[in-house]
């Protein structure tokens, strides 16, 4: 047989397909990430950096931060739409807005305002809380600020204090009752708004978030009420304050169409906006540009069937054919791509705890004397079994099996007896599972045997924290070792993580053909710790994760890979401790722990333990509300 390498482990697990070029397999075996897309010459190992978090003391699961990789991101996105505009000469400019929601670290909020003041890259909020955390942040007036959600007074007022202190923050009306609030309260302060109109467009995108855009949407003004809001600036005088087209189709659209015919449609809505006479200069699409986390290329819900070259340039081409046609100048594009700009840069780290194999021991030489006859008729089913028999064979041993178990719920089959049926039975369907790889066509049943036999490999974090939307809408995520790669996987398996959740596991993963039901594993090795990396898990991971088992924020970890190809620490953010996590669901840590050693002290009264063993008692329950949620070693 060929040997293994690490050729043969990039195409097992995808990686140049969903790697963005920013990732790759050295032949050391180690998963090595890229400063730049393809800058192989700087690639860092990534279990180098893990073993540097822990050489700090800091323990698995980690959140590691690339930041090279946003800084790189934030500038393929301008980068493609200035080229694309220059290559088809368009007249406008583009301006990103990054929507604080889908990740609103202050760190990551920070870095974006850092790396796209070169671009003048500007935020977007949802809410008052993210305007409040974009005005604190942003000092750039040549960006946007976008201002979308439902607006109160509060929210309105300090939008118009950010316009009036000089920023191009931009008012977008969602629901038509905001109109004539926020013209009271302009009028009030004194401050001219610029504003945007949010449309509901009937181009409905398909997928998770196909509700945000559409007739159906419950954001945005229909044609009948954007008529209206006209009519109510003009009747003001303050038609020129309205400067914005603004919609948002959902986020992860995999299909370009849904995006050029939103385009065309929008454009449709600017023209007559413009005819109307509103001063109107900026076309925000919203967010949408997807993350190929498959590597399918293909329409799937994982997936994206454009690269970003063709989504800047059927947008600008889209643009410029429904503008050109009625002689309106070209507007300044905006886009508020979350998902795509921060995705890519973080990687969640996670080392295996242990594992459950469903590989059967070898069977006894021989049956004993007394079994009773449905063990034997097993043992027949499994001496017979041929290649040209296994369907037959295969629904032979489930019926004895299930007869083995039936005979066992009344009395007639002793603990042993049902324990050597269940080790015949595994036998049996790993035999079967393995002959069937020789057929050219398996029945579904069958073919679902690998899956049904695959191992489960316990992994230090959880589902709900980490990865919830692996969890809540089926969300894949590239998945896989960062090192040992240059060694043959040799088993299949499915992830459970550490809540005691029956829905806290991973069993589907990325696969160009569909979606694969396991991935596959190194064996473990005794003391070695085995580490596993989930991949592209920067956009809205954070903070939809919740507190499930009272497993708290893991360990965050920021570095910076640097012009020698060498990487610094740039910020460490210790995870949750037991006491921060009681705090949040109400407890006061410290009165637990008066109350514990009260506890501990009655126990002394009643000679239950020595004073000597309070001591340590009382030290060890101190230390667990000061540690880590997750398993430490
Ligand atoms: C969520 C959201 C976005 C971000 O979408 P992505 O697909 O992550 O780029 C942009 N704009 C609005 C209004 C949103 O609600």
């Amino acid at each position: 047989m060929e040997r293994w390498n690490t050729t043969k482990s990039a195409e097992l697990y995808g990686v140049p397909e969903w790697s963005g070029g920013y990732f790759t397999i050295a032949d050391s075996g180690e998963m090595m990430v890229l400063p730049a897309a393809g800058e192989t010459g700087r690639a860092v190992s990534i279990s180098q950096i893990a073993k540097g978090v822990k050489e700090r003391g800091l323990d698995m699961p980690v959140l590691l931060r690339v930041e090279n990789i946003l800084d790189a991101q934030i500038a393929t996105l301008n980068e493609t739409f200035r080229q694309a505009m220059d290559e088809l000469g368009y007249q406008g400019s583009f301006l990103g807005a990054y929507p604080i929601k889908v990740n609103q670290q202050q760190q990551v909020v920070e870095q974006i305002t850092h790396f796209g003041s070169r671009y003048h890259h500007g935020l977007e909020a949802g809410s008052k809380a993210e305007l409040i955390a974009a005005m604190g942040t942003m000092r750039d007036r040549k960006s946007v600020l976008i201002c979308n959600g439902y607006k109160d007074e509060e929210f309105i007022d300090l939008g118009l204090y950010a316009t009036k202190i000089g920023f191009t923050c931009i008012l977008v009306v969602e629901m038509p009752d905001e109109l004539p609030l926020i013209l009271e309260r302009s009028k009030e302060l004194g401050a001219k708004p610029i504003l945007g109109i949010r449309i509901k467009l009937a181009s409905q995108a398909s997928g998770h978030w196909a509700e945000s855009g559409g007739d159906r949407s419950i954001f945005g003004l229909n044609t009948n009420q954007v008529i209206k809001a006209v009519d109510l600036l003009a009747q003001e005088g303050m038609l020129d304050c309205l400067q914005m087209v603004h919609y948002h189709l959902g986020s992860q659209i995999s299909n370009i169409r849904e995006i050029r015919s939103a385009v065309h449609e929008a454009c449709q809505v600017y023209a007559g906006l413009a005819k109307e006479g509103a001063a109107v200069a900026y076309l925000d699409l919203g967010g949408g540009l997807a993350v190929d986390y498959d590597g399918s290329q293909s329409n799937f819900m994982s997936s994206r069937n454009y690269s970003i070259n063709e989504y800047c340039t059927d947008i600008i081409e889209a643009v410029m054919t429904s503008l050109d046609e009625v002689g309106i100048q070209h507007p300044t594009i905006i886009t508020e791509s979350g998902r795509a700009l921060v995705a890519y840069y973080s990687i969640l780290l996670f080392n295996v705890l242990d594992v459950t194999r469903y590989r059967p021991d070898p069977l006894p030489e021989h049956l004993p004397d007394d079994c009773p006859a449905q063990i034997n008729y097993m043992m027949e089913t499994l001496e017979k079994l041929t290649i040209r028999n296994l369907q037959e064979s295969f629904n032979d041993i489930l019926f004895y099996r299930d007869e083995a178990r039936h005979l066992f719920h009344h009395g007639k089959i002793d603990l042993r007896q049902r324990a050597l049926a269940e080790q015949i039975f595994w036998t049996t369907i790993t035999r079967i599972s393995e002959l069937s790889k020789e057929l050219k066509h398996v029945t579904p049943e069958l073919a679902d045997l690998e899956r049904v036999l695959s191992d489960i490999y316990y992994c230090n974090f959880s589902v709900f924290q980490s990865l919830p939307d692996a969890w809540a809408i089926g969300q894949l995520f590239p998945i896989m070792p960062i090192h040992r790669l240059n060694e043959e996987p040799t088993v299949n398996a499915v992830l459970a993580d550490i809540t005691c959740d029956c829905d806290g596991k991973i069993d589907q993963f990325i696969d160009r053909r569909g979606v694969r039901r396991f991935l596959p594993l190194h064996e473990l090795k005794n003391s070695d710790e085995y580490l596993l990396g989930a991949f592209l898990v920067g956009a809205y991971q954070e903070t939809l994760g919740d507190l499930h088992n009272l497993l708290g924020d893991t360990n965050v970890v920021t570095v910076r890979i640097l012009d020698n190809g060498e990487f610094e620490f740039v910020n460490e953010l210790e995870g949750d401790t037991v006491a921060d996590v009681l705090s949040y669901v109400e407890y006061d840590p410290k009165r637990l722990f008066n109350s514990f050693r009260k506890t501990a002290e009655r126990a002394v009264r009643a000679e239950r333990i020595t004073a000597q063993e309070r001591k340590q008692i009382v030290q060890a329950y101190e230390a667990g509300l000061r540690g880590y949620t997750y398993f430490e070693r």
